[in-house]
């Protein structure tokens, strides 16, 4: 009566405040309640009650709370509503009643364990809520269901098998004990982890009641990637300081430090910590290296710490603007007025971009035998190839790991950010001639070929695409006084000079300055070092293992003469070390599409190309004029306002960018048929991304070496 009351008639529920005791005298008082509030007697005909009850069930349908939240779960709009009508049985009354709960697995790992609670002398799902609930199993904190009634907790696991195999999943039985007969109420899909979610859908098909295609669509790709890293435990307590976007998953515990060489001294005395940075470049790898866990105030999905801290699995938030940076005085300051220090412990849930206060429980990663079928299982659906993008022999590991079929991007100039190279590196940028840039580019060639080899032993004869050299230059070059005064005592040449060449280099738009093959062009030494490392490599490499066949991937193009320029330098080098090996071997060479010009003059760039590889993190921030470094700062206003859909960084533009490519792979193709098509800009672990790249025909996507397994569920499905 009181349900009916509050939910149909709408009445208020305190009017039912001073009802006391239960039974007859309660539901006198109720009556009477309703009848004062109402003005008119209690319906007693059953059809009257059941039409009123539906006509308000079809009317909460249409509110303003059940479209927010079917919107939310993503139902149709024109989503139906269907209403069972059911028998009552009640678990208030005579003898054994009770209402509870019943599941055959655990919501936390998935694996077989029955669960649930059964409360005596209740309705609904007040089991659920109540602490004085029993347990279902024998349990030695107090009686449970098995205990008082054996019989019916026999029939309430067979009623949930049933249930399992005919509803074709895992479903928490809601059942009604009245009078000691068992009644089942409903069944609902059971809560599950993303753990839980994959060992269930292994065990159904493993059982054959789903075949492994469905199991492959009952996992949600993004979900893995929580089980591929370290969280925070759901439930743990949270104490959240500020936030931003979660640019690379998983969760780590750390004390705040605020540049590069603290976070190595920090490694060194094994204390994990998080580096704070306004934004990261490349000066700051090593830290990055050293540290658990990276914060940034700027950038956004594509920002170098983000694409850095996905490539090393490093969590990673980035943008965080909601937290104030004072990098002098070496403090963060929250929302709410915390100042939190240079050695203060903060801990990273970057699975949300989440910044907690302290350290907080863990779940460590979830990679088991269950984890790797349902990933083979995906493999043999696939029909798009997923490759990772990798620089180091580390990322190769891990991209190997996971079957990744090949590196599909390894950005070189991260291998000059070893110790020892750096300065080399600079020496090569503070030569006056291409004679004495030569003479410097000859030492970095054997540590380029090193990595090379290590890189192509790896991955054991799977394909490699090697990216020449793309950044600008500056990047190279210490940015504070006390870099540039260590760098001019290093060179052995005056700190003006120094601070001369810094000047002349710097750039008011260096991403769209001289980088990419505009360097190739303009300082060709730097390529045809790089192309000789390639292919001695190849040579040793070859020689050692597996035959391999490099890629070598011009980045940055917009012009024909550009590929023909390199490619004539690429062939020369090629055919040099062919004739000073005495070995032959072959290569593909291909270009980064990632300005808009390149994807528009497609068909006169692919005649040079085995592949056109498709950087969709320049060619977004080009064809939006968006720099990728600082849209971070307006995103989410920007996705809030619905100005964007999503961040275009992070879920490919398909109708914008989307056209540039479908228009430069189209072009390619009927220039070149067979050219290879991928996608290498980040969008490439972004499910809705790979079903567009699929569906433009491409043979494969490369994305970080742990989203690999995200991305092949994503291809399977
Ligand atoms: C790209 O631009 O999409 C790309 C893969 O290159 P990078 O991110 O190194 O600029
Ligand atoms: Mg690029």
């Amino acid at each position: 009566m009181q349900s009916y009351a509050v939910h149909v008639a709408r009445l208020d529920p305190d009017i039912f405040d001073d009802v006391t005791g239960d039974g007859r005298s309660a539901l006198g008082q109720s009556l009477h309640a309703y009848e004062a509030e109402m003005e008119e007697a209690f319906p007693q005909d059953r059809a009257t009650q059941l039409s009123a009850v539906l006509r308000s069930m079809a009317r909460a349908w249409d509110g303003t709370s059940a479209r927010l939240l079917r919107q939310a779960k993503g139902a149709p709009v024109d989503a139906g509503l269907g209403l069972v009508v059911q028998q009552m049985a009640f678990g208030v009354g005579h003898g054994t009643s009770g209402t509870g709960v019943l599941q055959l697995v655990s919501s936390d790992t998935g694996l077989p364990q029955i669960t649930g609670r059964y409360k005596s002398q209740s309705q609904g799902r007040d089991a659920l809520e109540e602490k004085t609930a029993m347990y279902l199993t024998r349990d030695p904190r107090g009686p449970s269901l098995e205990d008082i009634e054996p019989e019916v907790f026999q029939q309430l696991i067979t009623h949930a098998q049933l249930m399992r195999k005919k509803l074709r999943a895992e479903m928490q039985v809601e059942f009604v004990l009245e009078d000691g007969t068992l009644h089942i109420l409903d069944g609902v899909r059971v809560s599950r982890s993303s753990q839980a979610a994959v060992h269930i859908a292994v065990a159904l098909a493993d059982d054959g009641i789903i075949p492994r295609e469905e199991a492959l669509l009952r996992v949600e790709p993004r979900t893995l990637s929580e089980l591929l890293h370290r969280q925070v435990d759901p439930k743990a307590p949270r104490d959240m300081i500020g936030s931003g976007i979660a640019a690379s998953p998983g969760a780590a515990t750390g004390r705040i430090v605020f540049n590069a060489a603290d976070a190595q001294a920090s490694a060194s005395r094994n204390e994990p910590c998080i580096l704070v940075r306004r934004e990261t470049s490349p000066e700051d790898i090593r830290g990055m290296q050293a540290a658990s866990a990276v914060l940034t105030e700027r950038g956004g999905i594509t920002s170098h710490a983000a694409v850095i801290g996905r490539g090393m699995g490093l969590p990673c938030v980035v943008g965080a603007s909601n937290l104030r940076f004072n990098l002098k005085r070496r403090t963060i300051t929250s929302a709410d007025g915390r100042v939190f220090s240079a050695g203060d412990e903060i801990t990273h849930d970057d699975t949300r971009g989440e910044v907690l206060a302290g350290a907080p429980a863990m779940r460590e990663a979830a990679l088991d035998d269950t984890f790797k079928r349902l990933m083979s299982w995906a493999e043999a659906a696939a029909d798009i190839g997923i490759r990772a993008n990798a620089d180091t022999p580390a990322d190769a590991q891990t991209a190997y790991n996971f079957r990744a079929e090949g590196i599909g991007l390894c950005r070189t100039e991260h291998m000059f950010f070893e110790p020892g190279r750096m300065t080399v590196m600079r020496e090569m940028i503070f030569a006056n001639t291409g004679e004495d840039r030569r003479a410097v580019l000859e030492r970095l060639l054997p540590m380029q070929r090193k990595d090379f080899k290590q890189l192509f032993r790896i991955m054991e004869g799977k394909p490699v695409s090697i990216r020449l050299f793309d950044p600008p230059l500056h990047e190279f070059l210490p940015s504070d006084k006390a870099g540039q005064r260590e760098l001019a005592d290093a060179l052995d040449i005056p700190l003006s000079s120094v601070t001369r060449r810094i000047d002349e280099l710097s750039e008011y738009n260096p991403l769209l300055g001289l980088r990419g093959v505009r360097l190739g062009v303009t300082v060709p030494e730097i390529y045809e070092m790089q192309a000789r490392a390639i292919f001695e490599a190849t040579v040793e490499g070859s020689r050692d293992g597996a035959p391999v066949v490099p890629e070598v991937m011009i980045p940055l193009v917009s012009t024909r003469r550009e590929v023909e320029l390199v490619k004539t330098a690429v062939d020369a080098v090629a055919a040099a070390v062919r004739g000073e090996s005495d070995t032959d071997f072959d290569f593909r060479l291909g270009v980064m599409v990632e300005t808009p010009r390149a994807a528009l003059r497609a068909a006169e760039i692919a005649p040079y190309c085995s592949f056109l590889s498709f950087g969709t993190n320049d060619l977004t921030q080009m064809t939006y004029g968006l720099s990728r470094d600082d849209a971070g700062r307006f995103m989410s206003a920007y996705v809030q306002r619905g100005v964007f859909v999503e961040d275009p960084f992070h879920v490919m533009d398909t109708d914008g960018v989307g056209e540039l490519v479908k228009l430069g792979a189209t072009r390619g193709r009927r220039a070149q048929a067979g050219v290879t098509l991928s996608v290498c800009g980040d969008h490439g672990g972004n499910p809705e991304s790979i079903a567009f790249c699929r569906e433009a025909g491409f043979d494969y996507v490369s994305c970080s070496p742990f989203r690999v397994p995200v991305a092949r569920l994503a291809a399977a499905q």
